[in-house]
């Protein structure tokens, strides 16, 4: 998903900063009017809450459009007025007590009003107009769909195998001999991980000071000791592997640490909050960092709004009109569906029992506003990422990271149905590993799982984000390529047993390699996907049946057909 650039991300929000301050001069008018009225005597509850529920909103808002001074002053006015806003809200038509009021909405109180305007008039200009410049957050990435793996290494016949096997995996090796000649900033953007082969501990790795926006980094030795593992750890390497290597496993962990750091900007975040400005702010400081924002303005769509987009994460503001943002989450626990939703309140809310309170509604942390864009971005993230792996656990198959099966089902159903109204051409793949009863005889059950873990990273490497691919069942995986022809899907289907076949696995000191067959329908074929998979079911009974590895087309797939 292409990220924006952060020049416009500023821009937009540097729009919103003047648009917030025009609104904030509009209800600054509004407190003061009210509350000169109130200290001259007209003591109506609405306009004491009224101006209390201005001054809350401008204490929550301000400092994230970077008028923090003016959230500031505008929190310990609302302060002040909480005891009285909060009894008269308890009992509005009760008997209106001048006293208490004319105590806490005096001169003095006025004359406070008076300087936020003055303020805003005057200050606001000069305020720490850094605010809006949001933290960099993480470059954005454009990966290619094979992963780059920079090895560092000098060129031998060594470095050259290592290359040769990362690349039949479905890697896109790059050979350096040297990391000092590479720009951090491509580092960061090109490679998805660094194997460093045969390096000095004492070198110094400036790039390893890049944190989280440097790739994550597998070193390869010839001695094994404590020591050096430590030293290693502590210098901030991802991993450690012995020679001789052990590829197929050094292309499973390699697997693992990219696909955590592609996880960790991947999220889909629903913003629930009537003030648009507000939840404008929010959404785009939350793009920037990659994330997938649904932005709900009224809340009475929500429920629509959470089938359709499907969050892994709500923020929900807590007062919006005449709506709680406790109760909605209470709502949105009627349905089982959401009951393992996160919610987290957004909430100037600063009072432990009440938040509390409001947690025991159904939602599942706080972020108290005024919040920093940069911890909104990581509280965001790292909450997103948690929901997230949560869900793999039940989606997905733990030995591969594949969809199962009943749900790779579903999730092809779907695509189908989008693929034929978007009039595209789409093909199913079903793969079976050929003898690999024999492998687990010979080699143990878990070179075998290996294998299924090696033909897993080939198919998520070798095909394009957008396809479904599942494991149907011990060593039977299944691929939906959408919006492909079948004479495309058959060349990369083909390349991927090729590629396959020529991977050297291990089993203690023996090397082994295996095949897989393939059979191939294209769905527009079939009146259902049913009959597409079944049709790909006998397509790849005709390759085991025909020599196995390699790829069989169903009879009734034409290919060059179209429509
Ligand atoms: P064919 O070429 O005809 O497919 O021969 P095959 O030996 O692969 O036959 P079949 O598909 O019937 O056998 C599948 C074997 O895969 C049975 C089982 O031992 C093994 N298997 C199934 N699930 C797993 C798994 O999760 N890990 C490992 N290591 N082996 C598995
Ligand atoms: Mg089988
Ligand atoms: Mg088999």
């Amino acid at each position: 998903m292409p990220k924006t650039k952060i020049s416009d991300v500023n821009q937009k929000l540097e729009i919103l900063r003047q648009r917030f301050r025009t609104k904030a001069a509009v209800e600054l008018a509004h407190v003061q009017a009210r509350a000169s009225g109130i200290a001259a005597g007209s003591f109506m509850a609405a306009d004491v809450l009224s101006v209390y529920q201005s001054l809350h909103r401008l204490a929550g808002s301000a400092g994230t459009f970077g008028f923090p001074e003016l959230g500031k002053l505008a929190r310990q006015l609302e302060i002040a007025l909480k005891p009285l806003a909060e009894a008269l809200a308890t009992d509005p038509d009760g008997t209106v007590r001048a006293e208490p009021i004319a105590r806490v909405v005096n001169a003095e109180f006025l004359r406070e009003v008076d300087r936020l305007v003055q303020w805003l008039s005057e200050e606001g200009d000069r305020d720490d107009a850094s605010a809006v410049t949001t933290e960099p957050g993480r470059a954005p990435v454009a990966r290619a769909a094979e992963p780059v793996v920079l090895v560092v290494a000098p060129s031998s016949d060594v470095s050259r195998d290592l290359c040769q096997g990362l690349s039949l995996h479905g890697f896109q090796p790059r050979l350096v001999d040297q990391l000092e000649a590479l720009d951090p900033a491509v580092l960061a953007r090109e490679v998805s991980a660094v194997v460093l082969y045969d390096w000095e501990l004492e070198a110094e790795l400036p790039f390893l000071a890049l944190g989280n926006d440097r790739p994550p980094v597998v070193c390869l030795g010839e001695e094994d000791t404590f020591l050096e593992r430590y030293v290693l750890a502590e210098k901030g390497m991802d991993g450690f592997f012995t020679l001789p290597l052990d590829l197929p496993l050094l292309v499973d962990f390699i697997e693992r640490l990219i696909s955590e750091r592609d996880e960790l900007d991947r999220g889909r975040v629903m913003i629930v909050d009537d003030d648009p400005e507000l939840l404008e702010h929010y959404s785009l400081v939350l793009e920037e960092v990659g994330l997938v924002v649904c932005r709900v303005n009224d809340p009475s769509t929500l429920l629509t709004s959470l089938s359709e987009f499907r969050p892994n994460l709500v923020l929900m503001d807590m007062q919006m009109g005449r709506y709680s943002g406790a109760t909605l989450a209470r709502m949105i626990r009627f349905d089982p569906e959401w009951l393992g939703l996160p919610i987290v309140y957004l909430s100037s809310e600063e009072n432990r029992e009440r938040q509390l309170e409001a947690l025991s509604h159904g939602g599942d942390d706080f972020l108290t506003k005024p919040v920093s864009d940069h911890y909104l971005q990581r509280a965001v993230l790292v909450r997103c990422y948690r929901a997230r792996q949560l869900e793999k656990l039940a989606t997905r198959d733990s030995l591969t990271g594949l969809l199962k099966h009943s749900l790779a089902n579903a999730e092809i159903e779907n695509e189908f149905a989008r693929s034929v109204r978007a009039g595209q051409e789409s093909v199913v793949a079903m793969l079976d590993l050929d003898h690999f009863k024999r492998v687990n005889d010979r080699y143990g059950h878990r070179a075998g799982d290996m294998v299924i873990k090696g033909l897993a990273n080939l198919l998520r490497h070798r095909l394009r984000k957008s396809d479904i691919l599942g494991r149907y069942g011990g060593e039977e995986f299944i691929v939906a390529l959408v919006d492909c022809a079948l004479d495309d899907a058959r060349a990369v289907m083909a390349s991927v047993c090729e590629r396959l076949s020529r991977i050297v696995f291990n089993a203690g000191d023996q090397e082994f390699s295996v095949t897989v067959s393939i059979g191939l329908a294209r769905m527009n074929d079939y009146p259902t996907v049913e009959a597409a998979i079944e049709a790909a079911d006998k397509a790849l009974y005709e390759r085991k049946h025909s020599g196995r590895n390699g790829v069989s087309l169903a009879p009734d797939s034409n290919l060059g057909r179209t429509g």
